[in-house]
């Protein structure tokens, strides 16, 4: 399928590793002239490299925090015009619903819900004015489903998905969407570090852990990266102008609802 994306340009927030580097590497792969970001410049410049010897094309990978006003701004500079917008970055630690002080929580919503609205509020009015764009954010299914030891990433990422919700109803006469991906437990580094968490909770092995985690996966498997790059690069296309405000779960049917 030809997704209509060659020439466009895009920045993918969080890109290094995992979920994100799946999103940039699917874009380059259709022709999407892409700006990675992550704060470790060695693990960026090696993901950019990767993409570049696939044949992709790296415009600029920009080592940089970008849940700060100083690292957004250092993508947006590097980046100029995008058409594509997918943010992203690290989730919030684990715990109790007692343990998180106000310091725990602003973290968590700088990172998880103001950072994605700051890189929307500077991208959408250039992608408005020139009557196409997309939008996809990386959020969780734990908007839909509550990860009970994941309290910060519940709260901080509800609160962008309202934002989306309305502002996507906005910004489509103007040919722009925003959706957002939901993923459940995917093979990256952030699921061996919940299950690395869960292991030790329970007194079992890594491996124990990631078994009885995928136990709960009606796909019994934990998801690729691959497979969730190839949904955001399809949300990204020519083909998918009439999804707006959506959340779709890439899960394995994790979460049980009908709807
Ligand atoms: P990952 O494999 O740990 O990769 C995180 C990427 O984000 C790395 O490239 C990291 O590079 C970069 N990053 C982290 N914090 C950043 C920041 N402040 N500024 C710029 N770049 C940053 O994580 P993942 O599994 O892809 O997860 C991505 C997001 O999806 C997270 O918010 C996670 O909570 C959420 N999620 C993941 C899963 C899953 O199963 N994997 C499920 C549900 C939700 P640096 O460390 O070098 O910055």
């Amino acid at each position: 399928m030809d997704l209509g994306l060659a020439g466009k340009r895009a920045i993918i927030c969080a890109s290094s590793k995992g979920l994100g580097f799946g999103c940039a590497s699917a874009l380059a792969e259709a022709g999407v002239e892409i700006v990675m970001n992550a704060r470790t410049k060695e693990t960026l410049d090696a993901a950019a490299d990767s993409i570049r010897t696939a044949g992709g094309t790296v415009v600029a990978a920009v080592a940089a925090d970008i849940t700060t006003p100083q690292g957004r701004q250092a993508v947006l500079d590097a980046a100029g015009d995008v058409d594509i917008l997918v943010t992203n970055a690290g989730g919030p630690p684990p715990g109790m619903w007692n343990d998180w002080s106000r310091d725990d929580f602003i973290a968590a919503i700088d990172a998880n819900m103001l950072a994605p609205i700051a890189m929307m509020q500077a991208v959408l009015p250039g992608m408005m004015d020139r009557g196409w764009g997309r939008v996809v954010n990386i959020t969780s299914q734990s908007v839909k489903a509550p990860i009970a030891v994941l309290g910060l990433s519940n709260a901080a990422r509800t609160g962008l998905t309202g934002f989306v919700a309305g502002t996507s109803r906005q910004v489509a006469p103007s040919g722009v969407t925003i959706n957002n991906l939901l993923p459940g437990i995917h093979a990256t580094d952030r699921a061996v570090s919940l299950d690395t968490v869960a292991a030790k909770a329970d007194n079992i092995t890594m491996e124990e852990a990631i078994a009885k985690r995928q136990a709960t996966i009606p796909a019994r498997r934990y998801g690729t990266i691959e497979e969730f790059g190839a949904a955001c690069a399809f949300l990204c296309s020519k083909h998918a102008g009439f999804i707006v405000g959506q959340n779709i779960l890439l899960d394995g049917g994790g979460v049980n609802s009908t709807l």
